[in-house]
């Protein structure tokens, strides 16, 4: 049964000519999958649409070769020829029963058109706002490229409608768009009517949601996403000037859709932002338009969703993570089933298929991106199809996964434990400062397992190969994860530090199991580049110890560019007083302490010190499943017929590739994957008819 508080969030919602069954709406995200894998990218909307979310969107779809931000995947509208991927898209999400949105986008000086090589477009000349600092500048917009631009987006609504979209956008948000650059003082500098006052500055936008509206025709609702703040002070986007553009252009659009600042803003990590952390910049807003608004905030929480509608704040509860961690969030809260929900837990691994290129993965939902490549569900699995019964040794987010999973297929399963608590690694690091909700990955899985009565759970059991041996199980499972090296060896040794008398030395582990440096100067030697390092000196410092962190990197945590952290690793850095040293490496320790050396030149520098934490790579902690395979001709005696490694046991990686294994052995048990080499079904690029040359 519902909770009766939680109803105000299944009433229907009237966006325009459409009517959103309820108001749980899934924003615009990226999904790493865009025009190359466009039926993965079907099948994982309609999975959303399926769990209850009365609008799926798309991601930014560009509407013209003038806007391509190679070598970001997304999806493209540039001419009927991109149609048959959209059109697929939108039939499944109505398939699943939900209205389709598309965001058009023109990413005007964000795109700097690598592919396409056609010279970028902005409110003035300057360089092409990118991550990656591309070398191209943009072009300063003439009133006939404007006009040009106002026909491709006009073309861009039509070609939607067409292929069955229901609600279509006007992309204004993030740093992303465009027309952002227009809006915001900082780089609109024009002098004509686009420039000026807000409302020049707002000139663009008003023609395009103009357009928009008219192209629709009543037969699909306009959206306008913008960003609230640009959090850059009166030299950006204010909150003085959003008051004004929306109390202008109040009842244009039918929904207005709430971001903060640049992406990086707008979907912070747990690391660095809380639930609901928007509230303070889209309270208020609402009030200046009778139209729906949609705003974001890492909502899992239904408490916290219902509050924010019956205080006014938002209409609809727009979500892109909440929905990837739990596509079936709204049906869960619909059918009182709250504790069920697999809560996000603000790491943004999802984010990071977007920055490589590859199909979104989730920590929380290990069938995010294999719905069409595998056919994996986040709440349905095969049931099981023998009597097997399966031991798997080790409670980390792997084997947590492999039994729940397995427990849901129906099969018998005893998890082992070793310590006294469920979760390995993450029990361990969800302690360190900033990561608390990542507990959310152990949480989830032990209130599903208490669940399952064929699923046996003991703690403090660590097993041997000859206890297992004798058990009689029938596949084993070995899920024992992986410790970090005491040696140095990582990327930059590849062989083991030179390391003579003090200083102490200690591994990541040591300190998480409690253990301290014993003098006061410790140097951090991040090798691993990703959370960890970051993570392990903000320790250190607030606890008062003097700490230098130093990298072979030319950043810190540098592979958190990928989760939209990098800048906010290095703030928390700076502000807790941990000295840092990028692009050096530690060369060997010595009796007065380190030596590092610049990573460029060699040049030698001694770094006195009383401790050294060497975070730099993780050895499998494979003993257990090295010795069964050495007795292999012993299984047949104890019932065996298999036994694997799985997750950091087999080869260290993420959390979320732990749980990703977890789920894979168990969906393969007893099924193999769909062919060798290439586990999974793909979707190739059809050649051009005629012959190249
Ligand atoms: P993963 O990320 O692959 O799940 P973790 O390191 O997080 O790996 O978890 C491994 C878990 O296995 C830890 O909780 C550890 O205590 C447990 N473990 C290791 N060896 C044994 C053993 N021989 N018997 C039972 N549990 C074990
Ligand atoms: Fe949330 Fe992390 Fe999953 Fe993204 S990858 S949806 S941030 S749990």
């Amino acid at each position: 049964m519902r909770d009766p508080r939680h109803d105000v969030l299944f009433e229907p919602v009237q966006i325009g000519p459409v009517t959103a069954r309820n108001r749980f709406f899934q924003v615009p995200h990226c999904s790493g999958m865009g025009y190359r894998d466009p039926s993965a990218e079907a099948a994982m909307r309609r999975v959303k649409a399926e769990g209850g979310w009365a609008v799926v969107c798309t991601e930014q779809v560009e509407i013209h070769p003038t806007s391509d931000i190679t070598p970001f995947i997304e999806l493209r509208i540039w001419d009927d020829q991109d149609l048959p991927a959209l059109e697929r898209i939108a039939a499944a999400i109505h398939d699943g029963g939900a209205l389709a949105g598309i965001e058009l986008a023109h990413n005007g000086m964000n795109s700097p058109n690598l592919t396409t090589r056609e010279p970028p477009l902005g409110p003035v000349a300057l360089p092409v706002a990118t991550w990656s600092h591309d070398p191209v500048q943009a072009r300063a917009m003439t009133k006939s490229d404007i006009a040009r631009l106002r026909r491709w987006h006009r073309d861009a609504v039509r070609r939607s409608l067409a292929v069955g979209y229901d609600l279509v956008y006007v992309y204004a948000g993030h740093a992303l768009s465009g027309i952002q650059y227009f809006l915001s003082p900082r780089y609109n500098t024009r002098t004509d009517e686009y420039g000026g006052s807000v409302r020049n500055r707002a000139r663009l936008l008003r023609e395009l949601l103009t357009d928009a509206r008219e192209e629709a025709a009543g037969k699909a609702a306009v959206a306008c996403r913008i960003t609230v703040d640009e959090l850059i002070g009166t030299a950006g986007i204010t909150r003085a000037a959003i008051e004004e553009i929306i109390g202008d252009l109040a009842e244009l659009p039918d929904l207005w859709d709430f971001v903060l600042g640049s992406w990086e803003e707008d979907s912070v990590t747990s690391r660095f932002g809380p639930e609901a952390g928007q509230e303070p910049y889209v309270r208020g807003l609402k009030k200046l338009t009778t139209k729906p608004v949609v705003g974001v905030g890492r909502f899992t929480s239904p408490d916290t969703m219902a509050r924010q509608v019956r205080d006014g704040v938002l209409d609809l509860i727009g979500a892109a993570r909440p929905s990837i961690a739990d596509p079936f969030l709204p049906r869960k809260i619909e059918q009182g089933q709250v504790q069920d929900i697999r809560e996000c837990i603000g790491c943004n691994i999802c984010v990071s298929g977007d920055f490589t290129m590859s199909p979104i993965r989730c920590t929380q939902n290990p069938a995010m991106g294999e719905e069409f490549r595998r056919g994996w569900h986040p709440e349905r699995i095969r049931p099981s199809q023998s009597q097997a019964r399966i031991l798997i040794v080790g409670a980390g987010p792997a084997g947590l996964e492999t039994a729940r999973a397995l427990g849901q297929r129906g099969y018998e399963v005893v998890l082992t434990e070793a310590s006294r608590e469920l979760g390995g690694r993450v029990a361990a690091e969800s302690r360190l400062p900033g990561l608390h909700a990542w507990e959310r990955v152990v949480e989830y899985r032990e209130q599903q397992l208490r669940r399952l009565p064929n699923v046996e759970i003991y703690l403090q059991s660590q097993l041997s190969a000859g206890d297992i041996l004798e058990y009689g199980f029938d596949h084993v499972a070995v899920a024992t994860g992986a410790s970090w090296r005491r040696d140095g060896v990582g990327r930059w040794h590849t062989h083991p530090m030179p390391m003579a008398g003090p200083p102490q030395v200690l591994t990541p582990d040591d300190l998480m199991a409690g253990q301290r440096p014993t003098g006061s100067r410790v140097l951090v030697f991040d090798d691993d580049h990703y959370y960890l390092g970051g993570v392990l000196a903000e320790l250190l410092a607030g606890e008062g110890y003097q700490v230098r962190l130093v990298t072979p990197a030319a950043s810190v945590s540098d592979w958190t560019a990928n989760t939209l952290e990098l800048v906010k690793v290095r703030q928390r850095l700076i502000r807790a007083g941990v000295t840092v040293q990028p692009n050096t490496t530690i060369l060997r320790l010595e009796n007065s302490g380190a030596v590092t050396g610049c990573v460029f030149t060699g040049e030698e520098t001694p770094t006195e010190t009383d401790a050294v934490v060497l975070v730099t790579a993780r050895l499998p902690e494979d003993g257990l499943y090295t010795e069964l395979q050495a007795r292999q001709p012993d299984w047949a005696q104890g019932g065996i017929s298999s036994v694997y490694a799985i997750g950091d046991a087999w080869a260290p990686a993420t959390i979320a590739a732990a749980v990703w294994a977890g789920r894979r052995y168990a969906e393969e048990l007893d099924a193999p994957a769909r062919g060798e080499p290439v586990p999974f079904r793909r979707e190739l690029t059809a050649l051009a008819i005629s012959d190249p040359g």
